[in-house]
């Protein structure tokens, strides 16, 4: 059976398909304006299980848990996905409900700054169906305390009017599946964290499963593609499944009008080229942030609040977006004392640390 999605919230649209994160300007600031769905995102998307490539290990503690809630006839135990944004959060969040063949709401935890604003999603959900909050680090600590016993015993007690004539309702709620994604388990309270049964970590992606992702995706949209092609766009997505796609569409707009649609190695190289991804896969905004601490601040230590107002751009940005990759790949690293470019991070800017006067032994 097929789940019905119901989406409630301001922020969610209503066309029925959602995705989490903000728009990036050309800058690389967020444009504070979600991503627009197109009717292509939705078809990339995998709607069931049996099309998520990679996350192995996640994806059979989930299919256990799955399985094993449906012989009982048991509500799944709310699970908590943590990870950098674009590794398959809300790919994961849509498909469960979909092998429970129950409904799902989804919200967001920006918008929700007062307990009224869950109170919706709380009471319309049905017995077994899943509840989706992205980012729920960004919960108003109010509506984390709200939903505490909403978790626990499935009960809201929900206080209204002042002094005196202040009364409490209590709700008794339907069983449900709270989800939460969040790009920061570290921005959740340790009791918040600990009303989720389960808590997976989402990885970056091998080179392998976003080939695989990228030749199903062009597959889907009729785009003929050799492999080797296809292994040069995986190699390039940073480890992400929602930039390969991104990669991907962009290599077919260049390929149709540079290359009458024929997708061959050396045209996804240049049209990856032409939008600055270099060979790590790093884009023209990555670069400037690694540039920005080697030649602003001597390579670092640096705060990464010094490296953003140099930037001009929000610090979350850089720490939810941009450094989870370039620490992954030793091109960064953290120190108590800030941001540091490694010996690494300098050879693939082309930038000779000696001309710094700084000691060659931090390297
Ligand atoms: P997050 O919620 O972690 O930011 P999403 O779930 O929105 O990431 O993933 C972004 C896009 O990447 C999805 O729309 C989908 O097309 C693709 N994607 C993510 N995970 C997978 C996966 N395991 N297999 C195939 N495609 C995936």
């Amino acid at each position: 059976m097929m789940a019905r999605q119901v989406i409630y919230g301001p922020d969610d649209g209503d066309d029925g398909s959602y995705e989490g994160g903000y728009d990036r300007d050309q800058e690389g600031r967020a444009t504070g304006r979600r991503y627009s769905v197109t009717e292509e995102d939705i078809l990339l998307r995998p709607t069931r299980m049996a099309e998520m490539v990679g996350q192995r290990e996640v994806y059979e503690r989930i299919l256990i848990a799955i399985e094993a809630a449906k012989k009982r006839g048991e509500p799944l135990g709310h699970i908590l996905f943590d990870g950098p944004p674009g590794l398959g959060k809300t790919t994961f969040a849509t498909c469960i409900p979909r092998e429970l063949g129950t409904t799902f709401q989804i919200a967001n935890g920006a918008t929700l700054k007062a307990p009224k604003d869950i109170i919706p999603y709380l009471t319309n959900a049905e017995e077994g169906s899943v509840l989706f909050i992205d980012e729920i680090h960004r919960m108003q600590k109010s509506v984390e305390e709200f939903i505490y016993p909403a978790m626990e015993d499935f009960r809201i007690d929900y206080t209204y009017g002042d002094g005196a004539n202040a009364r409490t309702l209590n709700i008794p709620l339907k069983h449900f599946t709270l989800i939460g994604a969040t790009t920061r388990t570290g921005l959740l309270s340790a009791p918040m964290r600990d009303r989720f049964q389960m808590r997976e970590h989402l990885d970056f992606y091998t080179p392998d499963e976003l080939a695989t992702i990228v030749l199903n995706n062009a597959v889907k949209l009729q785009m003929p593609i050799d492999g080797t092609a296809a292994k040069e766009i995986a190699f390039r997505s940073r480890g992400t499944p929602r930039l390969a796609n991104n990669r991907l569409r962009w290599v077919r707009d260049y390929a149709d009008a540079r290359a009458n649609g024929k997708v061959s190695p050396q045209v996804a190289l240049a049209a990856m080229e032409m939008q600055g991804i270099d060979a790590l896969g790093l884009d023209p905004f990555d670069r400037r942030f690694l540039e920005t601490i080697c030649r602003v601040f001597n390579g670092g230590p640096v705060g990464v609040e010094a490296v953003a107002h140099t930037m001009n751009i929000a610090p979350d940005t850089l720490v939810d977006e941009v450094e989870p990759f370039l620490l992954r790949s030793e091109l960064l690293i953290r120190t108590p004392r800030g941001r540091k470019v490694t010996a690494k991070g300098f050879e693939h800017l082309g930038i000779d640390p000696s001309q710094f006067d700084f000691p060659q032994t931090l390297f």
